[in-house]
């Protein structure tokens, strides 16, 4: 990086700023990725000064990310630390962004404004940024989803950040994209030769797309309970994953080339019919059940969720991308809480042969891209077992190539923060891709606010309701963990 930057982190003292933002600029601090005039000035409610701040954020990388502080070069942590500043600044006074404001305008930076806050408190925000002119063309803007509840409601977010900022300023982070086996993916797909002519209706059965967690609603019941699985992991989540792996080849990797692409598969999501909504989608709500060999209570019994709430925890559901590439291919989402593994994964199924000449039983091939919770992209084949006769056995082949590579993994959130300092927007949602996200979720919030029927109950600890193996049984396949081998 070439020069000075001021990133300005409101909400700073929030818990995703001490768990995920400040581990991950340290992570870069220790690469060396972080230019020598960097600040990072956490902005929040509470008065506080600079050393009380930093004692807070070495407590934070020391709780959350004491790998790196354990391998950390010498003088790395104390250089990180003489960078973070604090600025106490309540974001509905706006005296106060003029004083921000003669702070940033003490030396020539890029600013950078990364929201992270719940998106109340947006709009206030970014009237203060406007108001006290720190929204100059120079200025990039971070927003932390949710971008809003419904399709209304983030195209109001939208205009708001749009009437102060260009839309090439703005940045829509969507930490699953950062993550090494996504980019990995790109890699496989479009720096080789061999999955392309394979990446088709012609030779793909179906695709699964799986972000499945065992916490339940832990401290932010009230908040859950308002969004839902689907609001929280479908719209956003699930989707730009669907699209990196259904989009075609983009031209380059500028931005605009690769957003292009991920706009058409999400304006070639099939639209939801009456039927498709009733028999396409499952909802779940998790009961009682074990974790662990540890009882856990049911989501009715979780703190800020409202007695007999209808909000789900668990969506299946089945789309289809209707394209010359992809008709006729199912595609299978499914995100859900209290589940028997905490795993996030896309799964190519391949087509079976079609002869075998092996008396033992032909597993499709599949591809398995994991993102959590270790990061890893395998590919599962039939081979010979070793011994007497010829009998197959599944075996995978490790595309991840680690071995090849000695260097560190970026995490998610540091790559796309370097992403934000150095201009590259290629990760970040553009508008029209949120807006075209939301058109396709908006029926099926409809679709439910109008029927008003409970979730079906999950034991927690299990893999959703069964009606979820139903929706992928019809299609003639099973889930990813179902298949057994
Ligand atoms: P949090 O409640 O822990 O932190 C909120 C921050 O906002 C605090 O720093 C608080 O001081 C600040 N704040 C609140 N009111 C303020 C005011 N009037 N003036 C100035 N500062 C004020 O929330 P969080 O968990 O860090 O989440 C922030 C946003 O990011 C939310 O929208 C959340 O949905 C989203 N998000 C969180 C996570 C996560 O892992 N925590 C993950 C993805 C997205």
């Amino acid at each position: 990086m070439n020069g000075n930057f001021d990133l300005v982190i409101f909400g700073g003292t929030g818990d995703l700023a001490l768990r995920k933002l400040y581990p991950a600029l340290f992570r870069a601090e220790c690469d060396a990725c972080l230019h020598a005039g960097g600040r990072i000035i956490a902005a929040a409610r509470q008065k506080m000064d600079d050393a009380a701040f930093r004692d807070r954020v070495s407590e934070a990388l020391n709780r959350f990310a004491p790998d790196i502080i354990k391998a950390a070069p010498d003088g790395a942590l104390a250089r990180f630390l003489a960078r973070i500043a604090y600025f106490a600044l309540d974001v509905n006074a706006p005296e106060q962004y003029r004083e921000l404001k003669a702070r940033l305008d003490e030396r020539a930076s890029q600013t950078v404004f990364y929201l992270s806050v719940g998106p109340a408190l947006f709009p206030a925000i970014i009237d203060g940024l406007k108001t006290s002119g720190l929204n100059t063309s120079e200025t990039r803007i971070v927003l932390e989803k949710p971008l809003g509840r419904d399709l209304v409601s983030s195209r109001q977010i939208n205009d708001l950040v749009l009437d102060a900022f260009s839309e090439a300023q703005v940045y829509r982070i969507d930490h699953y994209l950062g993550k090494e086996s996504v980019q990995n993916l790109l890699a496989l797909r479009f720096g080789n030769t061999l999955l392309e002519p394979l990446w088709n209706r012609t030779w793909v059965s179906n695709v699964q797309i799986t972000i499945a967690e065992m916490v339940g609603v832990e401290t932010r019941g009230e908040f859950y309970d308002s969004t839902g699985a689907f609001r929280d992991m479908v719209q956003n989540h699930l989707l730009n994953l669907l699209c990196i792996t259904a989009m075609e080849p983009p031209s380059s990797l500028d931005p605009d080339a690769v957003r292009d692409e991920k706009l058409q598969v999400l304006r070639s999501l099939k639209p939801w019919t009456q039927e498709s909504l009733r028999e396409n989608i499952v909802r779940g709500q998790y009961r009682a059940g074990s974790m662990g060999g540890q009882a856990v209570g049911p989501y009715l019994a979780e703190a800020g969720v409202t007695a007999g709430s209808c909000t789900e925890s668990y969506v299946a559901l089945r789309t289809e991308v209707a394209n010359w590439r992809w008709a006729g291919v199912p595609f299978f989402l499914r995100t859900g809480k209290r589940m028997a593994e905490r795993r996030a994964e896309v799964v190519i199924n391949f087509r079976s042969p079609p002869h075998s000449i092996f008396d033992s039983a032909l597993a499709p091939n599949r591809l398995v891209i994991t993102l959590q919770p270790e990061e890893s992209v395998r590919l599962y084949t039939m081979a010979k077992a070793p011994g007497d006769g010829m009998r197959l056995r599944e075996v995978y082949l490790d595309l991840d190539f680690q071995q090849f590579f000695r260097e560190r993994r970026q995490d998610a959130y540091e790559r796309l923060l370097l992403d934000v300092l150095r201009g590259n927007a290629t990760l970040f949602m553009r508008r029209d891709e949120a807006d075209a996200a939301w058109r396709w979720c908006q029926p099926v919030l409809d679709h439910w606010a109008a029927e008003q029927t409970a979730p079906i109950g999950y034991a927690a600890g299990s893999w959703g309701p069964p009606a979820s193996s139903r929706l992928t049984a019809i299609a003639d396949t099973a889930w990813h963990e179902e298949l057994n081998i």
